[in-house]
């Protein structure tokens, strides 16, 4: 049995597992079943995910991140392009849910990771 305790696994790593959806812990177990629903132990190392329980963390990091990307563009296209009004919604709307949803659950994952590593399955 490998020692998995969190002070020996470093920041980056952590994180990188949880990013991809992996166990932060042992790297080799999922960390959810479905889009975002997080297994409820690791099956490679039993690491007891509810415990880990990451609210709405992550959906506010998401947002923040998107937008300060994509309204600085946004800004930038209009200006430039100076797109109709109703024509900028439509490309604008639909690419922010997109890369919102997308972004999601591997932010989420990172999220987990943190939490564990900073002591939260405590
Ligand atoms: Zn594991």
């Amino acid at each position: 049995m490998q020692n998995y305790t969190p002070h020996i696994t470093p920041w980056p790593k952590t994180l990188i597992r949880g990013f991809f959806r992996y166990c932060p812990r042992c790297g080799e177990g999922r960390l959810f079943k479905g889009y975002l629903t997080p297994h409820s132990k690791c099956s490679a190392c039993s690491l007891n995910f509810e415990l880990l329980n990451a609210d709405d963390g992550p959906a506010y990091i998401t947002m923040g991140l998107v937008c300060l990307f994509l309204i600085p563009f946004f800004f930038i296209a209009q200006a430039r392009y100076e797109p109709p009004f109703a024509l900028a919604l439509l490309i604008s709307l639909p690419l922010t849910l997109i890369i919102i949803l997308g972004l999601l659950p591997f932010i989420k994952g990172a999220f987990i990771a943190a939490l564990w590593k900073s002591g939260g399955d405590n």
